[in-house]
């Protein structure tokens, strides 16, 4: 059973192993000659690789042997921030603070409020630091800790999740598509289809027909590493590569592009932990 179904290498086979905290991959590989193991930031997973021929036993065994390897790596892994009530998340680069405010019908769906400049912003609680608009209990939103902007979303924790992942895929819809017509315009060129997806693997991608996608996460990066990656796929329709050409025509529509492809390469897996569940 085990065997034929790794013999698909189209549907990798998923393992929940005893004292490791993520998921295990098993994919077959005609292409691989050993076996390798590794661990995916963007996924989450440990991923191990076999040769076509070799048995499942082998495979058992090769991981015992590197099961102390694994259980270190998994440990490095950053750790996941699900969209519960109180997270804190980046928005555009910036910290802010989700909060399910229940019932409220006249603010929409979700809105952000920006943090309240007379709310001491370190060292505030509730007990410490009573402040003016603490002074009327029925006011309870308001005197939540307010060093931070809110993202509030309506509706409690059933629903608010799913509210906050739609939201946040449509901002990022909305900024990217902006953005990549700027760049159009700068370049000369018109995209045909933009659309915004969970990629893991990439933050964008152009193809040859038009059509540019790029990861709704990166909402959460500063604006400047969302506009960069917009000028990236932009360039790709006129270049469709990455040779010098394409560099000089990013860097004529996007002068920050060094600094923003420096802070993707350091902080780019991070975008990844936000939304993920454990
Ligand atoms: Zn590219």
């Amino acid at each position: 059973m085990l065997l034929t179904q790794l013999h698909t290498p189209e549907a990798p086979l998923k393992l929940k192993l005893v004292g490791v905290d993520c998921p295990l991959e098993l994919r077959r590989s005609r292409r691989a000659r050993r076996f390798s193991l590794k661990v995916s930031h963007t996924e989450r997973a440990a991923i191990l690789t076999l040769p076509q021929e070799v048995k499942i036993e082998e495979a058992g065994d090769f991981l015992a042997r590197h099961m102390d390897w694994l259980k270190r790596q998994i440990d490095r892994l950053p750790e996941p921030v699900p969209f519960d009530n109180g997270a804190v998340l980046p928005l555009r680069g910036v910290s802010h603070k989700v909060s399910y405010v229940g019932a409220v019908r006249y603010q929409g769906v979700v809105w952000v409020e920006e943090a309240d400049a007379l709310m001491p912003a370190e060292g505030w609680n509730a007990a410490a630091a009573p402040c003016k608009i603490q002074q009327n209990p029925s006011n309870w939103i308001m005197s939540d800790t307010r060093a931070v902007p809110r993202i509030c979303v309506s509706g409690g924790d059933t629903h608010g999740p799913r509210r906050l992942a739609d939201w946040l895929r449509a901002e990022a819809k909305a900024d990217l598509t902006r953005r990549t017509y700027h760049h159009a315009a700068n370049l000369g060129v018109r995209p045909k289809r933009i659309s915004v997806r969970d990629q893991s693997t990439r933050w964008g991608s152009c193809s040859s027909t038009g059509t540019i996608c790029y990861s709704w996460r990166l909402i959460f990066a500063p604006e400047f590493v969302l506009d960069y990656v917009a000028a990236h796929e932009v360039a790709h329709l006129r270049e469709m590569n990455h040779g010098p050409r394409f560099w000089r025509l990013v860097r004529e529509t996007m002068p920050e592009m060094q600094k923003a492809r420096a802070w993707l390469k350091q902080n780019g897996a991070e975008l990844h932990r936000f939304g993920a569940s454990s």
